[in-house]
C-alpha cells in the first residue's frame, strides 16, 4: 500500500524522493516498466487532496527551473483541465450515468460474458492479461498501460467504453470522475473530433519493460484490426454551462457563528484549505455508501487516507471528528450542536456532489445555511478548461512559469 501513499506524510515523502527524478520524466515517462519508478504515483493522493497540485508544482519550481520539469508540469495540470472541462460541461458526465445508477448487465449476455474473460485477465493478449491482473492486485495502472488497455477493451474486444471505464472506476485507487471518464472517451474517439486511440504491438513493444513481456507470454494483438469510429463533434457554447463562482475564504464573521465542517472524500486535507480558519464547534466525515462496490485495494487505500484526514483535521480544529454514513446524520447532528452555517469543500462533477444535490434543501428549513468553499487553484485555473488543451496549458503553464503556484493551494 506504500506504493501508493495514503497518509499526507508520506504523499509529502514521496514528492519529495520523485523530485530527483522529475527532469528525467519527460524522456522516461512513457515506459512501463516493473514498479513504475520513473512516475510519482500519486495520483490517489491528488485525488483525495492528500496533497494538493498547486503544492506538488510549488515544490517542483522551488527546486528547478520551469524549463527542467515542464513535461512533468504539463501532465500535473492535464488532471485539472479534465476536471474543469467536465465541471463545464456537467450533462457529460449525467449522460453516462451515475456509476451507481448503471446496470452491470449491457443487455446482452455475450457482451457481459466478454467484458468479465477481459476484465479478468482472460484474453487473447498476455500482455492485456497482465494489466487486468495488475489493476485487480494493485489499484494502479500506468497511464501507457491505461491507454492500451482502455483501447484494447474498445476497438480490439469492441466491448463499450462506459462498461470498461466503470471496471477502471470500481478499482482503480484514482479513480476520478473527470480523468477516468473523459480519458475513456478520448480513447473511444467520443472525446476528441477526429481522434481515437488505437493500441500496436509495435507501441507497446518500444515503451513496455522486455521482461514484462516476457513474463506475459508477449503482447498477442491482432494487427489488423481498424479503430472504431468516435461520434465527437465540435463543441458548441450550448454544451457548456457557467462555470460558477465559489469563495477561495471563509468571511472572518462566520468564525463567530456556529458552524459545522464536513469533510470529505474529494478534500482530505482541510487544514490547508480556505477553511482552515473557521472555529467549528463539530468537524462532521461524510462517509456515504459507495456508489459502486468498490475493490479491496480501493477500500483500504480510502480507509487509511480518511483516517488519516480525520486525525490531521482533529488536531487542527480542535476535538473529534464524527463519521457521517448519511446526510440525515449530518443534520441531525448539525441540529444537537445548534449550528448555524455549514461550511464544506464544493465537490466536483461527479458521485459525492450527486449525493449532496438535496442538502440545500433539506437544511435551510432548519435555519443551517450551507456555505461552499473553493480552493483558489480551481478558480484560477478550471474556468481557462473550456476549449483544447494546449490552448489551457499556453495561458496557465506561461501564469506558473511566471509566478509559480505560491497562494493557488
Ligand atoms: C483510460 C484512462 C483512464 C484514466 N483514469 C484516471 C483516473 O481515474 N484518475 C486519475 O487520476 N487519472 C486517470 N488517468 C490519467 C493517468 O493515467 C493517471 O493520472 C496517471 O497514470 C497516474 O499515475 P502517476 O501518479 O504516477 O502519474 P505521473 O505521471 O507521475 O503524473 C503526475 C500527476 O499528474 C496527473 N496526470 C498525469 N497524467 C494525467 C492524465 N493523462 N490525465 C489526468 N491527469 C494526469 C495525475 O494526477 C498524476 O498523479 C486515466 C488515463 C486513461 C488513459
Amino acid at each position: 500500500m506504500m506504493e501508493f501513499p495514503a497518509t499526507r506524510q508520506s504523499a509529502l515523502q514521496r514528492l519529495d524522493d520523485f523530485l530527483e527524478e522529475a527532469p528525467h520524466y519527460a524522456a522516461r515517462r512513457n515506459h512501463v516498466l516493473p514498479g513504475h519508478p520513473q512516475v510519482s504515483r500519486l495520483s490517489a493522493a491528488l485525488r483525495h487532496r492528500l496533497v494538493t497540485e498547486a503544492e506538488v508544482v510549488e515544490a517542483a519550481l522551488r527546486k528547478y527551473p520551469f524549463r527542467l520539469v515542464e513535461k512533468f508540469l504539463q501532465e500535473v495540470l492535464w488532471r485539472g483541465y479534465w476536471k474543469g472541462w467536465l465541471e463545464s460541461r456537467p450533462r457529460v458526465w449525467d449522460c453516462y450515468g451515475v456509476p451507481s445508477e448503471r446496470s452491470e448487465d449491457p443487455g446482452d449476455a455475450e457482451v457481459a460474458a466478454a467484458c468479465r474473460e477481459v476484465a479478468a485477465g482472460r484474453s487473447p493478449s498476455g500482455i492485456m492479461n497482465h494489466f487486468a491482473r495488475e489493476l485487480l492486485e494493485t489499484g494502479y495502472l500506468h497511464n501507457h498501460a491505461r491507454m492500451w488497455w482502455a483501447s484494447y477493451w474498445i476497438h480490439h474486444c469492441r466491448l463499450p467504453w462506459e462498461l470498461g471505464a466503470q471496471h477502471f472506476f470500481r478499482h482503480l485507487l484514482d479513480a476520478d470522475p473527470a480523468s477516468n471518464t473523459l480519458g475513456w472517451r478520448w480513447v473511444a474517439g467520443e472525446q476528441t473530433r477526429g481522434k481515437t486511440y488505437l493500441a500496436t504491438a509495435a507501441n507497446i513493444g518500444k515503451f513496455c519493460a522486455p521482461e514484462l513481456l516476457e513474463r506475459a507470454g508477449g503482447v498477442g494483438l491482432d494487427e489488423h484490426v481498424v479503430a472504431r469510429a468516435g461520434q465527437a463533434g465540435d463543441p458548441t457554447v450550448d454544451d457548456m454551462t457557467f462555470f460558477p463562482e465559489i469563495p477561495n475564504e471563509a468571511e472572518v464573521s462566520d468564525s463567530q457563528r456556529r458552524v459545522a465542517l464536513i469533510l470529505h472524500d474529494e478534500d482530505l486535507c482541510l487544514e490547508t484549505s480556505p477553511a482552515a480558519p473557521l472555529r467549528p464547534v463539530v468537524v462532521l466525515q461524510f462517509v456515504p455508501e459507495p456508489e459502486l462496490p468498490r475493490s479491496e485495494p480501493r477500500a483500504q487505500w480510502l480507509e487509511l487516507a480518511r483516517a488519516d484526514a480525520a486525525r490531521r483535521a482533529g488536531e487542527h480544529f480542535g476535538g473529534e471528528v464524527r463519521a457521517c454514513r448519511t446526510s440525515e446524520e449530518i443534520i441531525h447532528a448539525c441540529s444537537a450542536e445548534r449550528v448555524e452555517s455549514v461550511f464544506m469543500m464544493e465537490p466536483f462533477v461527479g458521485p459525492l456532489r450527486d449525493q449532496l444535490r438535496e442538502w440545500p434543501a433539506d437544511l435551510l428549513p432548519r435555519g443551517i445555511s450551507l456555505v461552499r468553499l473553493r480552493r483558489k487553484w480551481d478558480s484560477v485555473l478550471l474556468p481557462h478548461a473550456s476549449r483544447g488543451f494546449f490552448p489551457f496549458w499556453n495561458k496557465m503553464g506561461r501564469m506558473l512559469a511566471k509566478s509559480g503556484a505560491e497562494g493557488l493551494s
